[in-house]
């Protein structure tokens, strides 16, 4: 890690993340770079209490050069273990989902609304199924992370899972059911340009019901669809 790196890092520390000085604006700078940046800003972040709790943050992971971003909620028992966002059950099912259309995790980024595990009992994370949605408070806290991540990918597509991660990028309580398929725009802000944006299922949606896969198997076709033109 540079000097100027752990700088950053160590300001990032503090609740004013933004502030963090930088030399060159994020967006002249290579995607890896700034993502690099925001992943050792997040590893260091206690700007709510996930971030006491939490066995290891879990930044996202990817391609910097990603067309495709998937947004998830926030990172479970094994995510919080292994510091990668999807990688249990869900995390299975969505390699699937996303070969299904001849993408793979390599070739994409994959990122969470939050990136601290949000357990019912903070004192125990070596307990499994201690999982909780986040809080507004966490989600408000921890939202700037994940703009910071878009600006710097500038992805053509995001693709939301589940009704959380929809909700909040959207400010749109219309139903998963309702809103699922839908292209809509998303504005990360600071001039960045919008990016298109496709709400679909969670994949633990599917785990839990199966009938659900027709769904999404729709909209990953639409996705694919839209990633075929010029
Ligand atoms: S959830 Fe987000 S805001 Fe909260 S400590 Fe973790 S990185 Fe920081």
């Amino acid at each position: 890690m540079t000097r100027a790196l752990r700088r950053r890092v160590a300001l990032s520390d503090d609740s004013d993340w933004t502030a963090a000085p930088s030399p060159v604006p994020a967006a002249s700078r290579p995607a890896a770079e700034v993502l690099a940046e925001l992943a050792a800003g997040i590893a260091a972040c206690r700007r709510c209490p996930l971030g006491a709790a939490r066995i290891q943050a879990v930044p996202g992971v990817g391609s910097p050069q990603a067309r495709v971003m998937f947004v998830g909620e926030g990172p479970g028992f094994d995510e919080d273990h292994q510091g990668e966002p999807f990688v249990g059950r869900s995390g299975k099912l969505l390699d699937k989902i996303m070969e299904s259309i001849g993408l793979s995790r390599a070739a994409v980024y994959i990122a969470n609304i939050v990136k601290c595990h949000p357990m019912t009992d903070p004192t125990d994370p070596e307990k499994r199924g201690n999982d909780r949605p986040p809080s507004p408070e966490e989600i408000a806290a921890c939202r700037g992370w994940l703009d910071a991540q878009i600006r710097a990918l500038r992805p053509r597509v995001i693709v939301t899972l589940g009704a959380v991660a929809a909700r909040v990028l959207l400010q749109d309580a219309t139903p998963i059911t309702r809103i699922r398929g839908r292209w809509r725009s998303y504005d990360p802000g600071e001039g960045a340009p919008p990016v298109l944006l496709l709400p679909t299922f969670h994949p633990a949606a599917l785990l839990r019901n199966p009938d659900l896969k027709r769904d999404v198997w729709s909209d990953m076709k639409s996705l694919r669809e839209e990633l075929s033109k010029p």
